[in-house]
């Protein structure tokens, strides 16, 4: 009998969608764990998107955005954007904070679950997913080639202000053209897991110990969690800071994947202040894999600090 998984890997990965998928490197299965309280805390790689390197600041000055780039190791006009998925254990529950990219977006991401069983963990047993937003490569990942749930007893939650954008009846009147398969694949997977999804408002407990800050721009009800509590806590901030370098040194630029330009950069800026006030720990979904570090003051402004 042919199993799914070898028909599946018999079919390949279905290439996508408009940005180049040159630059493509073997995916890494990297993951990398800490202590936060009693939860137990680890990234696992979806793979990494591959953009082109105009879009991570389109209005800023070209030799200085080059400059940026070059800080952060990116060269050239193509660059490779890492995918760090969370994974909180808290003993009772396995939560991923996110779930990739799936088999339609591009074929250097969609890594996640073979991520996840190369370290043994097993994706009937995550009990719950909070999605931070729902851009591709955070939530294509909810359905596989075959649409069955990627993680089929899971509970899910997004904020309410985000569902409210994707599932409106009038949503592409509100995005550029060019992302309007963001519309069509966000409605794809939110329908997929609907009998089993709760829409939450941040600025409060979602759980214990896991609070949803409100992080609104980069998608209009954007949150990220917050993870334990006081100098301990760690903050899983999803798309809110995307850039080692560009959103740390120079949050004012505006990335072309920021829905709400004026309103990300706001966003960035409060939260920079507070992790560089508070010491908090920090895992991004874009940086530098695995995703993990804190924020240090430099000058009046902040730089981002791999610890
Ligand atoms: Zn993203």
């Amino acid at each position: 009998m042919i199993d799914r998984r070898t028909l599946l890997a018999a079919a390949g990965t279905t290439a996508l969608l408009g940005w180049p998928a040159h630059a493509a490197k073997p995916a890494s299965t990297k993951s990398s764990s800490i202590k936060v309280g009693s939860f137990k805390v680890t990234t696992f790689t979806d793979g990494h998107l591959s953009l082109p390197a105009s879009m991570s600041a389109p209005k800023a000055d070209a030799a200085a955005r080059t400059a940026a780039l070059k800080a952060a190791g990116q060269h050239g006009a193509t660059v490779a954007s890492p995918l760090n998925v969370t994974l909180i254990e808290t003993g009772k529950d396995k939560i991923l904070v996110d779930v990739g990219s799936g088999p339609r977006f591009m074929e250097t991401a969609g890594k996640l679950v073979e991520s996840l069983e190369t370290a043994g963990i097993d994706p009937e047993k995550i009990t719950k997913i909070i999605y931070t937003h729902a851009h591709p490569d955070h939530i294509w990942g909810t359905v596989n080639d075959f649409d069955e749930l990627s993680f089929p007893n899971a509970a899910y939650y997004i904020s309410e202000a985000e569902w409210n954008f994707w599932m409106a009846k009038d949503v592409l009147t509100k995005l550029p053209k060019e992302n309007h398969g963001f519309a069509v694949g966000a409605q794809r997977n939110l329908k997929a897991v609907k009998a089993q999804l709760t829409t939450i408002k941040p600025g409060k407990e979602l759980l214990p110990g896991i609070n949803v800050l409100s992080t609104p721009g980069h998608t209009p009800g954007h949150i990220s969690l917050e993870i334990g509590s006081d100098k301990e806590a760690i903050v899983v901030l999803g798309d809110a800071l995307t850039h080692p370098v560009i959103s740390f040194e120079h949050p004012n630029w505006q990335p072309a994947n920021d829905q709400q330009p004026d309103k990300a950069v706001a966003t960035r800026n409060q939260l920079l202040d507070k992790l560089a006030t508070d010491n908090n720990r920090i895992i991004g979904y874009h940086l530098p894999v695995p995703g993990l570090g804190i924020v240090e003051r430099q000058g009046t402004g902040f730089k981002f600090n791999q610890a």
